[in-house]
């Protein structure tokens, strides 16, 4: 059962973000439904809109409706066409499919859209939130819709004390009173994506700092350029964004400027170099380093930084690993940063030999740099160290990531003199930073503690703090965060 503490005067927040807001531009939803208040245009464009940016759910749903301005003329689409259409929203070949569906699943309500959310789920490609969306927009019906924003959003505010959307909306639907439940996640979606952030909140600037209990929240700084002499701590951020080309999509490089970091490490790039566009190579105040894999589409770890590195290292000086670009180093003055993205043991435990020899090779090197000043590995384990660390551990003990093999690995790498950043600080469970994208596991926090910032244990002190970032969305995993003075 979800805590309710609701210390905060919830009338007052909303009515001041309302103010906060105004000249925000309304969610794109919200403005079709303003200028059309056409419920199948809104329900289009609300399926449209999951996991994509506003700006490309607009042009996307114009096109699609330039095709498609009803419910029949939807249905003489084929999914390619809806697809091209569409394109490039985010997992738009599912959505096709969905839209193809939908005339024929709408028939059942007499070819309107249903006003209640039990029949509104019926419908191909729409889940409570959609649902939910749909019925207060479309109809002005009670219903709360409950995003990423709202959830994240009511968190900090302690307004809610849950660990899914789904617990806050059935917690607010307690407690919210119904005069708000329209207009909250209009309020909250604009507020979410302007001011409270998902990553590094802009409290400097917000009307509610002073008495919002910001619970979870590492805000962001103002001074951009940090250094040994004001002694402003670093802040690093590692994730494995599962294909930089996929992500680029879902708003990669508008994220990467969000997190405020000075250097960003990521995993599982998937492309070479030449792959990218010139955006993702040029993002305004950093130099990107790539070490790609020889073979296309696999592997790959790249750096951001703000800071000029004295070195970069591509590597660790082994042939058999080095061809699949899973180590990227950089040397400053005080620290070696390394990067890396350890292998998968796979299905059947095909590679778990390999990745226990890449193992013990990446230990070598580590230990190697440790001699000369402090070392920070981060990066995708692919091993969750103890029990505490994975929802299901008795069932996932033969299963790669978790076997007695790779613990033991871990064991002997913390016996080497590391640290796992995130338990000087966090003792709690379900704190994770993978999960499968099936039987809807992110949302039920089923997931796996596998991504780390790990340091030499003579630097520990240096160490500020060590977070998870669960609410950044775009990748099965999410990044985790470490502050560092070095
Ligand atoms: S003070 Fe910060 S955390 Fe609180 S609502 Fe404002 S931006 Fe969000």
């Amino acid at each position: 059962m979800p805590l309710c503490s609701m210390t905060i005067d919830i009338d007052d927040f909303l009515t001041t973000v309302a103010r906060a807001v105004e000249n925000v531009q309304v969610p794109v939803v919200d403005l079709i439904a303003v200028q059309t208040g056409d419920p199948y245009r809104i329900l289009v464009a609300t399926i449209l809109s999951a996991r994509t940016k506003d700006e490309v759910t607009a042009r996307a749903a114009d096109r699609l409706f330039q095709l498609a301005d009803d419910i029949p003329s939807l249905g003489r689409l084929s999914e390619d066409s809806i697809s091209r259409a569409i394109y490039p929203v985010g997992f738009f070949r599912s959505k096709a499919k969905y839209l193809r569906q939908l005339p024929e699943a709408l028939q059942a309500f007499g070819n309107q859209v249903p006003e209640s959310i039990e029949d509104l789920v019926t419908l191909p490609g729409v889940g409570r939130k959609t649902a939910n969306l749909v019925r207060s927009v479309a109809f002005k019906k009670p219903a709360i819709c409950v995003d990423t924003h709202v959830h994240r959003i009511m968190n900090i505010w302690e307004y809610v004390t849950t660990d899914s959307p789904f617990k806050t909306e059935m917690a607010l639907r307690r407690q919210l009173p119904e005069r708000h439940w329209l207009t909250v996640n209009s309020l909250l979606v604009a507020f979410g994506q302007s001011i409270c952030r998902p990553v590094s909140p802009h409290c400097d600037i917000c009307p509610l700092a002073g008495t919002c209990p910001q619970r979870g929240v590492t805000p962001r700084r103002i001074m951009k350029k940090p250094s040994r002499n004001n002694q402003l701590p670093y802040r690093f951020i590692s994730w494995n964004i599962n294909g930089i080309r996929a992500v680029e999509k879902k708003g990669f490089a508008e994220m990467l400027i969000g997190f405020d970091a000075d250097i960003i490490a990521l995993q599982e790039t998937k492309a070479q170099p030449d792959q990218l566009s010139s955006e993702l190579k040029n993002i305004t105040g950093y130099t990107s380093y790539w070490h790609s894999a020889e073979r296309k589409g696999y592997s790959g770890v790249a750096i951001y930084s703000r800071l000029e590195p004295l070195r970069v290292l591509t590597g660790i000086d082994e042939p058999e690993f080095d061809c699949e670009g899973r180590v990227l180093t950089l040397e400053f003055p005080t620290f070696y940063l390394m990067n890396i993205y350890f292998p998968n043991s796979g299905e059947g435990l095909k590679r778990l030999d390999f990745k226990l020899r890449f193992n013990e090779a990446l230990l070598i090197f580590a230990a190697r740099l440790q001699q000369e000043k402090t070392v920070i590995l981060c990066g995708d384990f692919n091993v969750a160290h103890k029990p505490i660390d994975l929802k299901n551990p008795a069932a996932n003990v033969k299963n790669a990531g978790f076997t007695p093999e790779e613990r033991a690995w871990m064991d002997s790498f913390i016996a080497a003199g590391f640290v796992d950043s995130f338990r000087m600080f966090n003792q709690e469970p379900d704190q994770y930073t993978w999960w499968s994208y099936r039987f809807n596991a992110r949302a039920k926090n089923i997931g796996w503690r596998i991504d780390y910032f790990c340091i030499d244990a003579k630097s520990r002190d240096k160490i500020l703090a060590a977070a998870i970032l669960q609410e950044v969305m775009g990748s099965d995993h999410c990044p985790v965060r470490l502050e560092f003075l070095a």
